[in-house]
Protein backbone atom coordinates (compact mmCIF):
# COMPACT_ATOMS: atom_id res chain seq x y z
CA UNK A 1 0.00 0.00 0.00
CA UNK A 2 1.19 3.36 -0.82
CA UNK A 3 0.74 6.46 1.36
CA UNK A 4 -1.76 8.86 0.78
CA UNK A 5 -0.10 12.66 0.36
CA UNK A 6 -1.07 14.47 3.07
CA UNK A 7 -3.18 17.21 2.79
CA UNK A 8 -2.11 20.82 4.18
CA UNK A 9 -0.78 20.23 8.02
CA UNK A 10 -2.06 17.16 8.00
CA UNK A 11 -1.20 14.49 11.26
CA UNK A 12 0.97 11.88 10.37
CA UNK A 13 -1.80 9.31 12.18
CA UNK A 14 -4.50 11.32 9.85
CA UNK A 15 -2.23 10.13 6.93
CA UNK A 16 -2.49 6.77 7.86
CA UNK A 17 -6.08 6.37 8.94
CA UNK A 18 -7.05 7.88 5.46
CA UNK A 19 -4.59 5.72 3.55
CA UNK A 20 -5.99 2.43 5.45
CA UNK A 21 -9.20 3.62 4.45
CA UNK A 22 -8.55 3.99 1.70
CA UNK A 23 -6.60 1.46 0.09
CA UNK A 24 -9.12 -1.60 1.95
CA UNK A 25 -6.16 -2.82 3.94
CA UNK A 26 -6.17 -4.03 7.48
CA UNK A 27 -4.32 -2.06 10.13
CA UNK A 28 -2.19 -5.03 11.06
CA UNK A 29 -1.11 -5.72 7.44
CA UNK A 30 -0.43 -1.95 6.95
CA UNK A 31 1.29 -0.95 10.42
CA UNK A 32 2.60 -4.71 11.37
CA UNK A 33 3.49 -6.45 8.30
CA UNK A 34 4.72 -3.19 6.39
CA UNK A 35 6.59 -1.20 9.33
CA UNK A 36 6.76 -3.60 12.33
CA UNK A 37 4.62 -1.56 14.58
CA UNK A 38 2.25 -3.39 16.71
CA UNK A 39 -1.35 -1.65 16.64
CA UNK A 40 -0.62 -1.20 20.77
CA UNK A 41 2.26 1.32 19.94
CA UNK A 42 -0.13 3.47 17.82
CA UNK A 43 -2.16 4.79 20.68
CA UNK A 44 -2.08 8.28 19.19
CA UNK A 45 -1.18 9.73 22.68
CA UNK A 46 0.48 13.20 21.47
CA UNK A 47 2.88 13.74 23.98
CA UNK A 48 5.12 10.56 23.30
CA UNK A 49 6.41 10.24 19.91
CA UNK A 50 8.42 7.22 20.66
CA UNK A 51 6.35 5.57 17.90
CA UNK A 52 6.49 8.08 15.14
CA UNK A 53 10.50 8.14 15.57
CA UNK A 54 10.71 4.56 15.74
CA UNK A 55 9.00 5.08 11.79
CA UNK A 56 12.25 7.11 10.96
CA UNK A 57 13.78 4.14 9.59
CA UNK A 58 11.43 4.18 6.10
CA UNK A 59 12.18 6.64 3.85
CA UNK A 60 8.50 7.64 3.25
CA UNK A 61 8.49 8.74 6.62
CA UNK A 62 11.68 11.19 6.70
CA UNK A 63 9.49 14.40 6.00
CA UNK A 64 6.30 13.17 7.40
CA UNK A 65 7.20 12.86 11.07
CA UNK A 66 8.83 16.18 10.67
CA UNK A 67 6.31 18.18 9.08
CA UNK A 68 2.94 16.46 9.68
CA UNK A 69 3.78 15.04 13.40
CA UNK A 70 4.57 16.81 17.23
CA UNK A 71 7.66 15.23 16.51
CA UNK A 72 9.97 18.18 16.47
CA UNK A 73 8.18 19.19 19.93
CA UNK A 74 9.01 16.47 21.12
CA UNK A 75 12.73 16.69 20.47
CA UNK A 76 12.63 19.40 23.39
CA UNK A 77 13.06 16.52 25.74
CA UNK A 78 16.46 15.49 24.13
CA UNK A 79 20.23 16.17 23.76
CA UNK A 80 20.10 15.14 20.27
CA UNK A 81 18.13 13.29 18.18
CA UNK A 82 20.64 10.44 18.08
CA UNK A 83 19.66 10.05 21.35
CA UNK A 84 16.36 9.44 20.94
CA UNK A 85 17.21 6.95 18.06
CA UNK A 86 19.44 4.97 20.38
CA UNK A 87 18.37 5.11 23.86
CA UNK A 88 15.17 5.95 24.00
CA UNK A 89 13.85 3.38 20.96
CA UNK A 90 16.64 0.11 22.44
CA UNK A 91 13.80 -0.47 24.82
CA UNK A 92 10.24 0.59 24.24
CA UNK A 93 8.60 -0.98 26.82
CA UNK A 94 10.53 1.37 29.52
CA UNK A 95 9.04 4.76 30.09
CA UNK A 96 11.51 7.55 30.44
CA UNK A 97 11.50 10.34 32.69
CA UNK A 98 10.67 12.27 29.01
CA UNK A 99 7.46 10.35 28.71
CA UNK A 100 6.23 10.85 31.68
CA UNK A 101 4.26 14.04 30.90
CA UNK A 102 0.97 12.63 30.08
CA UNK A 103 -1.53 14.90 27.79
CA UNK A 104 -4.51 13.93 26.84
CA UNK A 105 -5.84 11.74 24.57
CA UNK A 106 -8.62 13.22 23.17
CA UNK A 107 -8.37 14.40 19.40
CA UNK A 108 -8.83 17.87 18.51
CA UNK A 109 -10.41 19.69 15.53
CA UNK A 110 -11.56 23.29 14.14
CA UNK A 111 -15.07 23.30 12.82
CA UNK A 112 -14.33 26.10 10.92
CA UNK A 113 -11.32 24.32 9.71
CA UNK A 114 -13.02 20.92 8.69
CA UNK A 115 -15.84 22.67 6.83
CA UNK A 116 -12.99 24.42 4.45
CA UNK A 117 -11.31 21.48 4.42
CA UNK A 118 -14.25 19.30 3.14
CA UNK A 119 -14.63 21.77 0.39
CA UNK A 120 -11.41 21.92 -0.56
CA UNK A 121 -10.04 18.62 -0.37
CA UNK A 122 -13.66 17.14 -0.37
CA UNK A 123 -12.33 15.58 2.97
CA UNK A 124 -11.91 16.99 6.64
CA UNK A 125 -8.60 15.30 9.01
CA UNK A 126 -6.49 15.91 11.72
CA UNK A 127 -4.15 18.95 11.68
CA UNK A 128 -0.96 18.88 13.67
CA UNK A 129 -1.44 22.33 14.90
CA UNK A 130 -4.41 21.42 16.51
CA UNK A 131 -3.12 18.34 18.21
CA UNK A 132 0.13 19.44 19.48
CA UNK A 133 -0.10 18.90 23.29
CA UNK A 134 -2.17 20.96 25.54
CA UNK A 135 -3.15 23.22 22.17
CA UNK A 136 -7.19 24.36 22.82
CA UNK A 137 -7.44 26.80 20.28
CA UNK A 138 -7.35 27.07 16.50
CA UNK A 139 -4.90 29.74 15.84
CA UNK A 140 -6.44 30.72 12.19
CA UNK A 141 -9.99 31.25 13.25
CA UNK A 142 -9.31 32.01 16.95
CA UNK A 143 -11.40 29.18 17.70
CA UNK A 144 -11.90 26.79 20.79
CA UNK A 145 -11.41 23.49 19.42
CA UNK A 146 -13.69 20.43 19.61
CA UNK A 147 -12.85 17.33 21.16
CA UNK A 148 -13.31 13.43 20.28
CA UNK A 149 -12.72 11.64 23.19
CA UNK A 150 -10.52 8.38 24.61
CA UNK A 151 -9.51 7.77 21.32
CA UNK A 152 -7.68 4.29 22.00
CA UNK A 153 -6.84 3.11 18.04
CA UNK A 154 -6.11 4.52 14.63
CA UNK A 155 -9.27 2.68 13.67
CA UNK A 156 -11.62 5.06 15.36
CA UNK A 157 -9.79 8.03 14.39
CA UNK A 158 -12.04 8.84 11.56
CA UNK A 159 -11.98 11.86 9.98
CA UNK A 160 -13.70 14.54 11.48
CA UNK A 161 -16.73 15.06 9.07
CA UNK A 162 -17.59 11.33 9.76
CA UNK A 163 -18.01 10.72 13.59
CA UNK A 164 -20.31 9.30 14.98
CA UNK A 165 -19.27 9.28 18.11
CA UNK A 166 -20.02 12.05 20.55
CA UNK A 167 -17.89 15.27 20.65
CA UNK A 168 -17.37 18.11 23.70
CA UNK A 169 -17.05 21.18 22.33
CA UNK A 170 -14.14 23.65 24.15
CA UNK A 171 -14.55 26.55 25.81
CA UNK A 172 -14.17 29.89 24.53
CA UNK A 173 -10.90 31.71 26.29
CA UNK A 174 -9.28 34.80 25.06
CA UNK A 175 -6.05 33.17 27.30
CA UNK A 176 -5.89 29.77 26.22
CA UNK A 177 -6.18 30.88 22.65
CA UNK A 178 -3.08 32.84 23.24
CA UNK A 179 -1.54 30.01 25.13
CA UNK A 180 -1.89 28.28 22.09
CA UNK A 181 -0.65 31.02 19.71
CA UNK A 182 2.42 30.46 21.61
CA UNK A 183 2.62 26.62 21.62
CA UNK A 184 1.90 26.57 17.99
CA UNK A 185 5.03 29.33 16.92
CA UNK A 186 7.46 27.29 19.17
CA UNK A 187 6.19 24.16 17.06
CA UNK A 188 6.76 26.29 13.65
CA UNK A 189 10.14 27.69 14.66
CA UNK A 190 11.33 24.52 15.44
CA UNK A 191 10.19 23.11 12.01
CA UNK A 192 11.95 25.96 10.48
CA UNK A 193 15.17 26.41 12.21
CA UNK A 194 17.55 23.51 12.23
CA UNK A 195 18.83 23.03 15.54
CA UNK A 196 16.63 25.34 17.20
CA UNK A 197 15.65 22.24 19.59
CA UNK A 198 19.29 22.30 21.20
CA UNK A 199 19.04 26.01 21.29
CA UNK A 200 16.01 26.53 23.09
CA UNK A 201 17.10 23.09 25.34
CA UNK A 202 20.38 25.28 26.37
CA UNK A 203 18.22 28.88 27.05
CA UNK A 204 16.33 27.28 29.65
CA UNK A 205 18.93 24.75 31.24
CA UNK A 206 20.87 28.76 31.97
CA UNK A 207 17.48 30.32 32.84
CA UNK A 208 17.10 27.51 35.29
CA UNK A 209 20.89 28.03 36.48
CA UNK A 210 21.48 23.83 35.94
CA UNK A 211 24.79 22.49 35.72
CA UNK A 212 25.37 19.44 34.48
CA UNK A 213 28.58 16.67 35.62
CA UNK A 214 30.19 14.92 32.50
CA UNK A 215 27.69 11.40 32.71
CA UNK A 216 24.72 14.23 32.11
CA UNK A 217 23.41 13.86 35.44
CA UNK A 218 22.02 16.84 36.86
CA UNK A 219 24.47 18.83 39.64
CA UNK A 220 22.49 21.74 40.51
CA UNK A 221 19.36 23.69 39.60
CA UNK A 222 20.21 27.59 41.16
CA UNK A 223 17.27 29.61 40.10
CA UNK A 224 14.71 27.22 40.02
CA UNK A 225 12.51 28.41 42.41
CA UNK A 226 13.06 31.94 42.15
CA UNK A 227 11.80 31.34 38.08
CA UNK A 228 9.19 29.20 38.98
CA UNK A 229 7.78 32.76 41.36
CA UNK A 230 8.64 34.46 38.06
CA UNK A 231 6.34 32.05 35.93
CA UNK A 232 3.54 31.80 38.63
CA UNK A 233 3.24 35.82 38.21
CA UNK A 234 3.57 35.92 34.40
CA UNK A 235 1.50 33.41 33.35
CA UNK A 236 -2.88 33.29 33.55
CA UNK A 237 -4.16 31.02 36.18
CA UNK A 238 -6.25 29.45 33.46
CA UNK A 239 -3.05 28.39 31.48
CA UNK A 240 -1.86 27.27 34.65
CA UNK A 241 -4.48 25.35 35.81
CA UNK A 242 -4.62 23.69 31.99
CA UNK A 243 -1.47 22.87 31.34
CA UNK A 244 -0.33 21.44 35.42
CA UNK A 245 -3.01 19.47 36.94
CA UNK A 246 -2.10 20.76 39.87
CA UNK A 247 -3.10 24.01 39.77
CA UNK A 248 -6.78 22.53 39.10
CA UNK A 249 -6.59 21.34 42.57
CA UNK A 250 -7.99 24.18 44.41
CA UNK A 251 -7.41 22.42 48.10
CA UNK A 252 -3.73 22.91 47.79
CA UNK A 253 -1.78 24.47 49.84
ZN1 LIG B 1 -9.72 26.67 12.24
Amino acid sequence: MKLLEPLPGEHLWSVISRSATWSGFSYDSLLKEKYDLSSVLVYPAKGDCRTIAKLAKHAEFASLRKENSPYPLWLLNFDDEEQTATEILSDLTTRTSETLIVTSNDWRYCVKCAEEDRQQHGTAYWHTEHNLPLVTHCTKHGKALVKLMDVKSLKALKMPNRISAKVIVGTEDEELMQWSAFVVEVYNQLRRIPNFNVHLRQKVFEALGIRKDVHGQLLSCAHFNSLLDEFEASLPKQVLGHCFQFYADKTRK
